[in-house]
């Protein structure tokens, strides 16, 4: 028993993404809209890769199938669907993913756990990471969504216009400076990425180990869920 569930862990990989653009709460269409969002980054955790960080959707995607659950919070409403509709840029032939976003979501659906769809048929209604963290953890979030969607843009504008504009006048401090503060910003949106799937990790095994989790209601009150999570 001890060994199975060691080596079930073992083919457990956690992940989060960061978007593009910044989704609009308001639109007609929430499923259109999340789909039009973009992956900016894609970090992954697992036993048997540790911390992976990706910038373009099919190795991610690749990645995450290669394991026999995938974990997240709100995955299959969000991240899945960002992922399986994200523009490709590189393909590896010899692993081929499927011809359409709606069978890879489908994929990527089949082998998910989300913490958050989980939680919401318990509860009745959503709960966020950051409540969670802070009541079962004690653990605040780093950032917000809004605030990488920022950072990302910063990140590739500073590195991509603005570096480029200072040498070609031929001021190589200043573009070298500036792509220092792109990959800074980069860097804080790779970090709080990683963060966020290490809260949903040790949200996750928190679950599994004391059959219930917590989270902090809009009123300030710790409100206590009981999981059935392994
Ligand atoms: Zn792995």
């Amino acid at each position: 028993m001890n060994t199975e569930s060691k080596s079930a862990e073992s083919h457990t990989i956690f992940y989060d993404i960061e978007t593009k653009e910044l989704l609009d709460p308001n639109a007609p269409d929430q499923d259109a809209a999340i789909r039009a969002l973009h992956l900016s980054i894609g970090v992954t955790w697992c036993e048997c890769h540790d911390t992976q960080i990706f910038h373009t959707p099919a190795p991610l995607a690749e990645h995450l199938l290669a394991h026999e659950r995938i974990i997240g919070f709100n995955i299959i409403h969000f991240d899945n669907a960002v992922l399986a509709w994200s523009k490709e840029q590189s393909r590896a032939p010899e692993k081929p993913l499927p011809d359409t976003p709606d069978e890879l979501k489908q994929l990527l659906d089949a082998k998910s756990f989300d913490l958050l769809a989980d939680l919401e048929a318990r509860l009745g209604h959503r709960v966020g990471l950051a409540a969670l963290a802070e009541g079962t953890l004690g653990k605040q979030k780093l950032a917000s969504g809004p605030q990488a969607v920022v950072w990302n843009r910063l990140a590739g504008t500073l590195r991509d216009r603005w570096a480029l504009a200072l040498l070609d006048v031929s001021d190589q401090e200043g573009a070298a400076r500036v792509n220092e503060l792109g990959a800074w910003f980069q860097e804080r949106l790779e970090r709080y990425c990683l963060q966020d799937v290490l809260l949903v990790k040790k949200l996750f095994e928190y679950g599994v180990a004391n059959k219930r989790v917590a989270y902090i209601d809009f009123e300030g009150e710790r409100r206590v869920v009981r999981v059935q999570w392994r």
